[in-house]
């Protein structure tokens, strides 16, 4: 049965399937950092539905909230009419918002999925300023429908203009660290002060304050406050994508916590359904200029997801799951750059909390041209083919991994932040086992 159902769902299934191919297992049963798949194994899930499972799968409060609304009778579909449960989802949302936004924040149910939410995004902000051009970053990533991908690296739409993002490993200035970020941050002073740039104001700025899907980069603090700065003096709306970092997961409530940034719009999807489909936009009010149905979507009610996303949100906040990502995301971290010390091909560790990536180069190749002589240990050349390697070592082992990265080199770490101390050392010694297994 079990090859069964793997062989008839890669025959019936689009070839566009991903996660399918690096990891074929049929998952039939889970709870918190566990899944058991068809033939009987366990692995321990450190891909959490792509960073979705803040609590894990299926939490015990998560399944009470489900629970509860099917046996109140309460609608499933309720479009975007007032409901108890959405009442309950906001109140606690709004309980969560970084100071400076919470009081005169305005939230817009979007959804299902994140890249709704970004779409959506985009959009008020154009409507607001009046204005089209939006400010984008390399190796960004901000989902798959049109106005998102744009957004994403590789953009063509000619509204949109790329900034280098800042990183330490790989630094597009050479020089990494917070001196590289400053680079960034002239780089975009200029492109938006000289006339001759050829780039009009733009109606935005859209960041993750840690990259994901593009490798693992978190920005600088420093540099965060100067985006705020830059965008603040020219009146740009600042766009903080945390579909990825929110609810905990780099070690503050939100990723912008971190620096103190107050965006004007949060984009918010993933954790915030407590593993149901689930994407809101939240902004300051004076940015609400929409017209009623200006904006819409039939699937903007989904009551479980919002029961799910409250009992999330209001157990991180109890249980101080932030903090704990903070602790124990050093500790990981810091593990892992012995590993890095012990084998060549890691070539990088970087992360923030629980959101933790792993690069995999090749040793041998030649260290990477660098504009200055300051580039921190010089990175070699991605390894994508042995990234693969070390993701299906890990399978081997029990243990999922994602793979990321601008050239899919970097192995993920993205799991529950009810991950344990003894379970991270679970993770961490098969996550070493398979790197010696492929190192040369
Ligand atoms: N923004 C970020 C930062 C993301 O990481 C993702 C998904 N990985 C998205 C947007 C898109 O979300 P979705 O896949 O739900 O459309």
């Amino acid at each position: 049965a079990y090859d069964g159902i793997l062989r008839r769902q890669s025959a019936r299934e689009s070839a566009a399937r991903t996660y399918a191919r690096a990891l074929p297992i049929v998952p039939v049963r889970a709870r918190g950092l566990t899944i058991e798949g068809a033939d009987g194994r366990r692995y321990l899930d450190c891909l959490s539905g792509a960073g979705t499972l803040a609590l894990g799968h299926n939490h015990p409060v998560v399944l009470e909230a489900i629970r509860n609304v099917l046996d109140s009778g309460a609608p499933l579909h309720a479009l975007d009419l007032a409901t108890p449960v959405k009442d309950a989802f906001t109140t606690e949302l709004f309980r969560t918002l970084p100071p400076g936004l919470a009081d005169h924040a305005r939230v817009q149910f979007c959804g299902p999925a994140g890249t709704d939410a970004v779409e959506a995004a985009l959009k008020l902000v154009r409507t607001a300023t009046g204005r089209s051009g939006i400010l984008a970053f390399t190796g960004a990533y901000h989902g798959m429908t049109a106005g998102a991908l744009e957004v994403s690296g590789g953009a063509t739409d000619v509204r949109v203009t790329r900034l280098p993002y800042p990183q330490d490993y790989r630094c597009p200035f050479g020089v990494g660290g917070e001196y590289g970020a400053e680079l960034s941050a002239r780089w975009t002073e200029s492109v938006l002060d000289d006339a001759k740039s050829g780039v009009p104001l733009p109606a935005g700025m859209i960041l993750e304050p840690v990259q994901g899907e593009g490798g693992v980069h978190p920005a600088p603090d420093v540099w965060m406050r100067r985006m705020r700065k830059i965008t603040e003096a020219r009146s740009i709306p600042l766009i903080a994508d945390e579909v990825q970092t929110g609810v905990g997961r780099t070690g503050r409530f939100w990723a912008v916590e971190h620096s103190g940034v107050v965006p004007d719009v949060m984009v918010l999807s993933k954790a915030i359904g407590g593993s149901l489909p689930l994407a809101v936009l939240v902004y300051r009010d004076d940015l609400d200029v929409w017209q009623p149905g200006a904006h819409a979507g039939t699937f903007r009610g989904n009551q479980l997801a919002m029961a799910a996303g409250a009992a999330t949100l209001a157990y991180v906040r109890e249980n101080r799951l932030a903090e704990h990502a903070a602790l124990l995301g050093t500790r990981m971290l810091g593990q892992l750059r012995a590993l890095a010390d012990d084998f060549a091909c890691v070539g990088d560790v970087r992360g923030r909390g629980l959101m933790i990536g792993v690069e995999l180069v090749n040793p041998e190749g030649a260290p990477e041209s660098a504009p200055l002589d300051a580039l921190p240990a010089g990175s070699r050349p991605a390894a994508p083919a042995l990234a693969a390697a070390v993701q299906r070592e890990c399978l081997r082992r029990g243990l999922i991994v994602e793979l990321g990265g601008r050239q899919t080199s970097v192995v993920r770490l993205l799991p529950p932040l009810t991950i344990s101390d003894e379970q991270a050392t679970a993770v961490l010694d098969r996550l070493a086992d398979a790197v010696a297994a492929v190192a040369r």
